[in-house]
């Protein structure tokens, strides 16, 4: 696969030394490459160091071929060409990419707490203020977003890693669009799917506030609330809005109240995220910070 020439906005510096006339091309000589962090589907992710500035970032690892095969180089220059633009604390940072013959390396920010699917494996579920905490700093970034007319289309646990300072960052934007219009593309996993995407319709940026309807009930009851063993069961129960509170753990009425304003079948009909950072739920438990602290 060749990416296109460096584009120059996407050449930012990662050594404050290096001026901005100064048209860099990274290589793999300009970083150390230190420990694995973790291995994705189309290749590794190591910490590394940028020699000039010692900036440490994650170094993410893509093999060509791979790419090649699964016929995902279209996606990856998408995402690249949206992440690359986007500055905001909840957003990871791609600070530029480059590639050899066989590899290509995309320069990210480095996330020192991983990933909050893990976390969340490890506590079951969380407390109402590391919820709450954790949707507003996401609802701050998507309002981000769809500011810059960015849909993400896939948020969901696994694509979200915990900043040093227990800060979340949305990871992935292998399925986001760069949007002006309504969209039809069939994407995304299904638990997270609103029915508009289920059923293959029109969509827009309100995709996202249903997705994060969805990771609000996973984060507080551990499980996505549309599960079932079969994919036609889950399709059924999204498309019907099949939402169920089961009895534990406990879960305040607020954050139930919320969650039903967000996974509304008429897509024009959901909590607005501005209106959701008013919710008092979010703010009742939600740290101003957007910092949970255990
Ligand atoms: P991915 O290919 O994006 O799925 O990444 C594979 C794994 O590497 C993830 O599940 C994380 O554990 C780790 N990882 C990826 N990107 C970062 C990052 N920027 N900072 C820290 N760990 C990361």
């Amino acid at each position: 696969m060749a990416i296109a020439e460096t584009h120059p906005q996407q050449q930012e510096k990662v050594s404050s030394e290096a001026s901005a006339a100064e048209k860099k091309r990274w290589t793999l000589g300009d970083f150390d490459i230190g420990k694995p962090l973790g291995r994705g589907k189309f290749g590794h992710v190591y910490l590394a160091r940028e020699k000039r500035s010692n900036h440490i970032v994650a170094l993410k690892v893509l093999f060509k071929s791979q790419l090649q095969q699964s016929q995902v180089e279209h996606q990856l220059r998408r995402e690249v060409e949206i992440q690359s633009h986007l500055r905001h604390p909840n957003i990871l940072r791609l600070y530029g990419y480059f590639y050899d013959q066989k590899r290509v390396y995309l320069i990210l920010e480095y996330a020192a707490k991983g990933e909050l699917y893990k976390e969340l494996q490890k506590c079951k579920y969380f407390s109402e203020r590391r919820a709450a905490t954790y949707v507003a700093s996401l609802a701050r970034a998507l309002i981000y977003c769809h500011g810059k007319h960015v849909i993400h289309r896939d948020i969901k646990p696994e694509n979200l890693l915990i900043g040093a300072q227990g800060e979340l960052k949305i990871a992935d934007f292998g399925w986001s669009v760069h949007t002006f219009n309504r969209r039809r593309t069939m994407c995304g996993t299904l638990d997270y799917l609103p029915p508009e995407m289920v059923e293959n319709v029109e969509h827009d940026a309100s995709v996202d506030i249903w997705s994060l309807g969805v990771l609000s009930y996973e984060f507080l009851y551990g499980v996505p609330p549309f599960e079932a063993k079969e994919h036609s069961d889950t399709y059924r129960r999204i498309m019907q809005v099949d939402l169920k509170f089961p009895p534990k753990p406990i879960v305040s009425s607020a954050a139930k109240d919320l969650i039903s304003q967000m996974l509304v079948k008429d897509s024009s009909q959901r909590l607005p995220l501005h209106k959701l950072l008013e919710h008092p739920w979010i703010v009742q438990n939600a740290d101003p910070s957007g910092i949970y602290r255990a």
